[in-house]
């Protein structure tokens, strides 16, 4: 599968972190954009960012389909993007993984799983446990309109 890293360089952790830095404002804007509910999208090595629908339009979970996410790599890949992650944000807390995250994470091994959070964007994956494989602090200011 395109999202499995497993075969990743030794030197993941610094391009995975260079791609969230690329990346940063993108998914920032994403997140701004379906404020309050839970922006989730794909995530590629050039930075670039691919948006998806959030079919629970939940603040507090996202739901997308396998169908949905199959298609939309599919579709990258033919453009000659390289999908790396699925990205979501948490627009009233942190990185840190919910349970379901945590859940979701555990059933793919070696998978990245981006967290747009308040204090951060951290990329996580499941290797025999949870591991925070890249992570870039966020300057302590919020959007124009974001509500606290
Ligand atoms: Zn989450």
């Amino acid at each position: 599968m395109t999202l499995d890293i497993t075969d990743a360089p030794i030197d993941m952790r610094e391009s995975v972190e260079q791609v969230l830095t690329m990346a940063a404002s993108e998914m920032l804007n994403h997140r701004f954009d379906d404020y309050p509910l839970e922006a989730v999208g794909i995530l590629c090595v050039d930075g670039s960012v691919y948006p998806l629908i959030n079919q629970a339009r939940s603040a507090h979970r996202f739901e997308v389909s396998q169908i949905l996410v199959r298609e939309a790599i599919e579709a990258l890949n033919r453009r000659g993007f390289s999908p790396i992650a699925v990205y979501h944000s948490h627009p009233t807390s942190s990185t840190g993984p919910s349970t379901r995250d945590v859940e979701l994470m555990s059933n793919m091994p070696g998978v990245l799983s981006v967290i747009i959070g308040l204090d951060g964007i951290t990329a996580w994956r499941w290797e025999d446990g949870l591991q925070s494989v890249a992570r870039i602090e966020l300057p302590e200011r919020k959007v124009d309109g974001e509500p606290t």
